[in-house]
């Protein structure tokens, strides 16, 4: 593991088109919420067919540059979640879900990888979001970043309560934000969503590392 502290870095904004190498293809995508603050669903894999023995109609039919590409689509896409009269019944314990987070965002991206280069992939994005990415109200409904989630585990691996990591947590957050010198995030006190404070984020934690044994 390295040993530097994460630090949190404000978003950026997505490129035209990244290209990597076939095998860093997982790891870019993990990458997205902690760096562009988009989280991408994974959708439909199409590989391209050598024998051109599909049922197409024939003026369709052109060679085809890419050997296979990946459908994503933005997590903000889909129907909107019905947030009607609450059912009184099943809501006892867990706290409200969080405002509707789907609201029909047509933004999506695709991974393709071509013929001549089956070595790299690369990922380009179409349609605008409908919501505004990196700001307050979007990035509170991404997850808390990996390396957040992993200092939480390790304190909790160190023997520490909640409470203490809660504690050691919230100047985690304070120490490790990089405020770029720009008038951008000077004017924004709160950039990232590792900022929001989620009082059930080192429970939750401790409970799921409870269940798998590993406390
Ligand atoms: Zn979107």
């Amino acid at each position: 593991m390295a040993s530097s502290t994460p630090q949190i870095k404000p978003y950026i904004a997505i490129p035209e088109e990244i290209k990597v190498p076939l095998d860093q293809m997982d790891q870019v995508i993990e990458t997205f919420p902690d760096k562009y603050a988009v989280v991408w669903i994974a959708g439909k894999f199409y590989q391209s067919t050598n024998h051109e023995t599909r049922t197409e109609p024939v003026k369709r039919r052109r060679i085809t540059q890419h050997s296979w590409y990946k459908t994503f689509f933005c997590h903000r896409g889909g129907e909107k979640e019905i947030t009607g009269p609450r059912k009184t019944i099943t809501s006892k314990k867990r706290p409200r879900q969080k405002a509707s987070k789907k609201i029909g965002c047509p933004a999506g991206m695709r991974i393709t990888c071509y013929k001549k280069d089956l070595d790299n992939v690369v990922f380009t994005f179409k349609n605008q979001h409908n919501h505004a990415v990196g700001t307050k109200e979007d990035f509170c409904l991404l997850p808390v970043s990996k390396a957040t989630k992993e200092f939480i585990r390790q304190k909790l691996r160190e023997g520490h309560d909640c409470k203490e990591v809660q504690r050691q947590l919230n100047s985690y957050v304070r120490n490790n934000i990089t405020v770029e010198n720009s008038d951008e995030h000077s004017q924004q006190e709160v950039f990232h969503r590792d900022q929001i404070s989620d009082p059930n984020l080192v429970y939750n934690q401790y409970k799921k590392m409870k269940e798998a044994a590993l406390l």
